[in-house]
């Protein structure tokens, strides 16, 4: 039986007239996503996705696995996909069952049936009942249990029928590429990638910045961001990812300004220098992993200090969150075992022991009104490297 692989969407619903925009877009990205596994044919129906394959031993479970990170899914579910009739469907749920049982160790079920092709001659509660009968006899060793049930074989009567009794949650969220381009300034730690992540699941796309300190850090610290990219590639299908040079800023600032403002002038520096790559890569907004208080440079002031460095937007999805917050959702995106790997981040060099909490922007301009600041951008503008990340 070769399975069908039925894609549920929701949000997608709330979209009015711009709904196939909407749905056209999460096709193309499915597309994507699958790209590589083998032919499928792709079909929208009742306000739903089929992705039927269109070759022998199609991986399935690996493509369930992919489409499970695509934004603006809600869940998926292995179908079977039949002719409309009560023999076949019938006989295609013992055979269904039979594989459940050979895999789990369930004793209750139940039956839930959809009949949305009137024509059928039974309504959904008769399929319901004499299925669940059918199935009984063939299988003593069940029971049905209609509240709790260990699981529950699905039938969905259209003008094909479909049956299937496993429900994968998507990571929902509008598909990206709906919502517009965002840069993300990604350093190697926590929470820049989760606010990446929690932006592109708005349907942005999202392109990305990292700044480094070389020599003063090192290659494994780039790698790892390199890493951290690729994950996020996988939600974002895709990743331009430019990689500033900054040892040069950050020593300038050392020398020229004191000590506990370095790190509030090197923040505007970077919001600086990620505005001129976002503005020529066309992104309406910029995203960072700060959290309201988590450190000195994430006060209320800092962060309207490091603001006031750009006219863009800056979208912080992590602002109102506690650490251990973002720790769960890095888990679960699966970036958290590689932010913590202890490489040094160009953040922790020059940093000063007693930074201002409550720096000024009168100050902070007045400190920076005798730096040399476009050259020295331009410069670090013209060292980037540029990396198209899968
Ligand atoms: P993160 O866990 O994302 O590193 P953080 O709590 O360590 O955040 P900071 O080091 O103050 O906070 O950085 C605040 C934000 O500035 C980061 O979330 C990220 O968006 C950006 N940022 C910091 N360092 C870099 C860097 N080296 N390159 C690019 N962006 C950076
Ligand atoms: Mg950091």
């Amino acid at each position: 039986m070769n399975t069908v692989i039925l894609v549920r969407y929701e949000e997608i619903f709330l979209k009015g007239l711009n709904k196939p925009a909407f749905e056209n877009r999460l096709i193309k990205n499915m597309k994507r996503a699958l790209y590589g596994l083998g032919k499928v044919k792709i079909a929208k129906a009742q306000s739903r996705i089929y992705v039927e394959p269109e070759i022998e031993n199609y991986p399935a479970d690996e493509a369930i696995n992919r489409l499970t990170k695509v934004f603006g899914i809600s869940s998926v579910s292995p179908v079977w996909k039949l002719e409309t009739s009560k023999d076949v469907i019938f006989g295609k749920s013992v055979e269904m069952v039979r594989d459940i049982l050979k895999k789990y160790n369930h004793r209750t079920f139940k039956v839930e049936t959809k009949r949305a092709d009137k024509k059928f001659p039974m309504n959904s509660m008769e399929v319901s009942r004499e299925l669940g009968a059918v199935l009984l006899k063939n299988f003593p060793e069940l029971k049905v249990n209609v509240t709790d049930p260990d699981f529950i074989l699905y039938v969905e009567i259209r003008e094909f029928s479909y049956i299937y009794s496993e429900i994968v949650p998507g990571v929902k969220g509008l598909p990206v590429g709906s919502n517009g381009t965002a840069t993300l300034l990604i350093s190697g730690g926590i929470d820049s990638p989760v606010a990446g992540w929690m932006i592109a699941k708005r349907g942005v796309k999202l392109e990305a910045v990292h700044f480094y300190s070389y020599p003063y850090t090192s290659e494994r610290a780039k790698d790892k961001v390199i890493k951290l990219v690729k994950m996020l590639s996988v939600y974002n299908l895709g990743l331009r990812l430019h990689i500033i040079p900054f040892t040069e800023i950050q020593m300038y600032i050392n020398q020229k300004c004191p000590h506990e403002y370095i790190t509030i002038i090197m923040r505007r520096f970077m919001m600086k220098i990620a505005e001129k790559i976002a503005l020529k890569n066309g992104s309406l907004g910029l995203v960072t992993g700060e959290a309201i208080g988590q450190v000195a440079s994430q006060t209320l002031e800092s962060l309207l200090v490091t603001n006031s460095a750009v006219s863009l937007p800056v979208y912080r999805p992590c602002i109102g969150m506690d650490k251990s917050e973002i720790v769960e959702i890095s888990r679960r995106i699966g970036t958290y075992e590689t932010s913590v790997l202890p490489y040094e981040d160009c953040c922790t060099l020059f940093v000063a022991r007693h930074p201002v909490t409550k720096p000024r922007l009168e100050k902070t301009i007045e400190l920076e009104s005798v730096l040399n600041i476009e050259e020295l951008i331009q410069r670090a503008l013209d060292g980037a490297e540029v990396m198209d990340i899968e």
